[in-house]
């Protein structure tokens, strides 16, 4: 079947993935291969805006594209890659920012809160994420970027850029990208407060054992106001029941639905269930995950050869790029 176009999506290095990540964004990538044409970038450069030591860099990437692979990132079809792999995009990078207002830049709402988080680092890089990010996207011709409906600013930031360069150079060679909105869960954490993420440790991790995922989830915290066995619950407010209507069958969810109201199930075994459906739906990913990582430097071949197709898409646009800005 004739693909539609070609998809990029990048994320930062963050090392071994959790379920937030999975049902966030993995999962709609492993899902897009059949449609699209998919490149999947770890963007390491990204990175540097906010880490301080780069000592864990590797690690991080390699784990990351490791969980990648096993939740069914499949190579031989899609591009998964470094940033760093690929030069050019530093160098497009810096034709796009002469395209860009720094006003611009200093008002969006994402370099403020940045700011706000690390006052005592805001570096260049902070600046110029958003154009480094559209080159990312430009550089390979994308078509589309899936994006949830908050991030869509991002890529209409992006489109501008585009545009601002095309007029400038008075030229179509790059693509402005398209949005492709898609359903972007946020996965509150075990804490039932906050989105999950590893900063916050309220995290399930995929690559976990049955026994410490069945941990974490017992750690989950529930309706507040249910203090005892005997009260009635409400699963309207709770974190493990909306994670059961993700992960479990209906009828299970049914039951709890109406169980947890008159007390008829209790909490360990509302949040057992739930481990045990996890568990289960884990199980090919680590089976997976423990093949891959039996075979030596699997990964590492994987993401170096996403990194030679990268950059041949890559130097052709640079030297479309470079002869539309007639440079010498
Ligand atoms: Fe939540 Fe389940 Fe407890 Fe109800 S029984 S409060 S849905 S954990």
């Amino acid at each position: 079947m004739a693909k539609k176009g070609r998809v990029f999506s990048g994320a930062r290095p963050t090392g071994r993935q959790h379920l937030g990540n999975y049902l966030g964004a993995i999962k709609n990538y492993v899902g897009m291969q059949a449609e699209y044409d998919c490149v999947y970038c770890i963007v390491d450069v990204h990175a540097l805006t906010t880490v301080e030591t780069t000592q864990e860099l590797k690690l991080n990437t390699f784990e990351m594209a490791l969980d990648w692979l096993a939740a069914g990132i499949r190579p031989e079809e899609s591009i998964l890659f470094v940033q760093s792999h690929v030069p050019e995009v530093m160098e497009l990078h810096t034709y796009l920012s002469m395209v860009t207002q720094f006003g611009k830049l200093t008002d969006l709402p994402t370099f403020k809160e940045k700011v706000r988080q690390q006052p005592e680092n805001v570096n260049y890089g902070l600046v110029g994420y958003p154009v480094l990010m559209t080159a990312d996207i430009v550089l390979y011709k994308t078509d589309v970027v899936p994006v949830g409906i908050d991030q869509a600013p991002h890529i209409e930031f992006a489109r501008e850029i585009v545009r601002s360069f095309n007029y400038r150079y008075n030229t179509k060679v790059l693509i402005e990208p398209q949005v492709k909105h898609t359903e972007v869960l946020k996965v509150v954490g075990i804490d039932g407060k906050d989105k999950m993420g590893k900063s916050l440790n309220n995290h399930i991790e995929l690559a976990s054992t049955p026994e410490e995922t069945t941990k974490r989830v017992r750690e989950m915290v529930t309706d507040p106001a249910r203090q005892r066995k005997t009260d009635p619950g409400n699963p309207d407010v709770c974190n493990v029941f909306t994670m059961h209507k993700i992960m479990s069958p209906q009828e299970e969810v049914d039951m709890i639905n109406v169980e947890c109201r008159r007390a008829g199930i209790g909490c360990v075994d509302c949040k057992l269930r739930f481990a045990a459906n996890l568990n289960k739906h884990l199980e090919p990913f680590r089976a997976k995950r423990a093949e891959l990582e039996s075979q030596q430097s699997y990964v590492q071949d994987v993401l170096n050869d996403g990194g030679k197709r990268a950059r041949v898409i890559a130097q052709q646009t640079m030297v479309e790029v470079r002869e539309a800005m007639q440079l010498p």
